[in-house]
């Protein structure tokens, strides 16, 4: 597999200056590649480049930024089979879900291009004309995580083009080689310095958050990062759009036709590995229906296929770092230790690889860390519970607030229990939907502001009121 082994800087490929780090493929657990890393000099690089392109670039036609945002996604289309291959190869998804992971950053991309930047007409009277305008910010700073990498890259970049700023993107050091790529093509639309790539690890993200010349962050990634970003950026009050951890809890009604929607909640529960910001991650079932749901999701556990992702078939592929699956495999210890049964799953796969098969834990309930922190991987914890006060109080009981979802026949009942849920997003028989036109935010500690959509889009602007006196 090729894979690009220089950065972008003021639209040049240029070399690391630091010793070049391996990347592994988590279904072998061997490098794959060597990724270029670069250095704090060249976080500054990138930032100039960008700098001086901004004095430009926010002043191209609404019409031209659209047509290059179209060029992209056309591009991003063009090199698809190539860029789900590095997903898979770097993340360890199976190679379907890379190609939808491909194809939704071209859509994303699609979406931005289309989207219009509103002006707002406060007031129109004889005294005067007062008009709400939005102008971009400067030069953006994107930092992402290793979990959808090339999505995540794009959910950042294009709204931030698409009203005129400019971008220094850092990639998770885990998953660099998709962003690189995409990062290349962007470079073949868009006038040098407008899009600029550094690699390496949280150094040179705080490189970025330090920076008095980067106007914005946006930073998809862990809460414990988040708030390290948002103290760094208070010294030139940095615009902040944080999308940050999640422990998203699902309530199942009592009744709910389980044929239909047992599927559903296993799939949004184990999407890419249980490895997605608003995965489903701690179930609440009704007590009349707890064991049927318990088993009913282990048996689709059970018929996964676990392997590497590039290999026909294979429909459940590796956790993406050691890290990760030590800590998915220390959660379910320690649940074990604490009296909860473990349905499916359970055990890290001997040999090579991160592999962890899909996981259904019963038996268990709040106060476990399974169940209080964010497992980021292929666990579920399952809760039963007696009346939904206490469904809905377990579910609140959280520090993070992204989404939430109710389950059930009885959709005007799922409405009033959602609307009572601490959640960015409520789901009713569905979790884990994002949309490009929906906005996409957490509330409590998952999360300051929202992507996608107008609002998401207005993130990347400054507004400005035009006050003309009638007088
Ligand atoms: P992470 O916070 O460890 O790293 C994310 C990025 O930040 C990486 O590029 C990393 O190099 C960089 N970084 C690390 N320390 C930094 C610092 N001090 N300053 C600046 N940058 C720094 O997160 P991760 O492990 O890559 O991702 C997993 C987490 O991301 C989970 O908690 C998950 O819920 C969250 N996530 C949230 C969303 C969402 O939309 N809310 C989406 C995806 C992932």
């Amino acid at each position: 597999m090729q894979t690009v082994s220089t950065l972008f800087i003021n639209g040049q490929a240029v070399a690391g200056e630091r010793e070049a780090f391996g990347v592994v493929n988590p279904a072998t657990g061997e490098a794959f590649a060597q990724c270029p890393a670069a250095s704090p000099e060249q976080v500054d690089a990138a930032v100039a480049a960008a700098n001086t392109a901004f004095k430009t670039f926010q002043h191209t036609a609404d019409a031209d930024r659209k047509a290059m945002l179209h060029r992209i996604a056309d591009l991003i289309d063009a090199h698809a089979d190539e860029l789900a291959q590095l997903v898979t190869l770097e993340q360890g998804k199976p190679m379907a879900l890379a190609q939808m992971e491909v194809g939704a950053a071209a859509g994303w991309t699609r979406y931005n291009a289309d989207l219009d930047i509103p002006v707002k007409v406060i007031e129109d009277s004889e005294t005067r004309l007062a008009e709400l305008h939005h102008k971009p910010l400067g030069v953006v700073g994107s930092i992402t995580p290793w979990n959808w990498p090339l999505m995540i890259a794009v959910w950042h970049i294009m709204p931030a083009l698409r009203t005129g700023n400019t971008v220094v993107s850092k990639p998770s050091s885990f998953t660099p080689f998709s962003t690189l790529k995409l990062v290349e093509l962007i470079n073949e639309v868009v006038p040098a310095g407008v899009i600029n790539i550094v690699t390496g690890e949280g150094g040179i993200g705080r490189a970025m958050t330090q920076h008095p010349d980067i106007r914005k962050i946006v930073f998809t990634g862990s809460t414990p990062t988040g708030q390290d970003i948002m103290r760094k950026a208070a010294d030139n009050l940095k615009r902040l759009t944080l999308e940050l951890g999640g422990n998203d809890a699902g309530i199942v009604l009592p009744g709910t036709d389980l044929d239909k929607y047992v599927p559903a909640l296993f799939q949004t529960a184990f999407v890419n590995m249980g490895q997605t910001c608003a995965a489903l991650k701690r179930l609440y079932v009704h007590e009349s229906q707890y064991d049927d749901v318990c088993q009913r999701l282990a048996a689709i556990a059970r018929e996964q296929v676990v392997g590497n992702g590039l290999e026909a078939g294979v429909t459940f592929g590796p956790v993406t770092n050691q890290a990760q699956l030590d800590l998915v495999a220390a959660l379910v210890e320690d649940a074990r230790a604490q009296g909860a049964q473990v349905l499916s799953g359970g055990a890290v796969q001997p040999g090579n690889g991160y592999f962890y098969p899909p996981t259904i834990v019963a038996g268990i309930s709040n106060g476990v860390r399974l169940v209080d922190e964010e497992q980021f991987g292929p666990v579920l914890p399952v809760v039963s519970y007696r009346d939904i006060d206490e469904a809905v109080a377990l579910a609140n009981d959280n520090i993070n607030g992204l989404g939430g979802s109710v389950w059930g026949n009885d959709i005007e009942q799922a409405r009033s229990v959602a609307a009572r849920l601490e959640s960015g997003t409520a789901w009713i028989n569905n979790h884990a939907e994002v949309l490009p036109h929906c906005p996409f935010g957490g509330s409590k500690m998952s999360g300051i502001g929202v992507e996608f959509g107008e609002e998401g889009l207005l993130e990347y602007t400054q507004s400005q009121l035009l006050n003309i006196s009638r007088g």
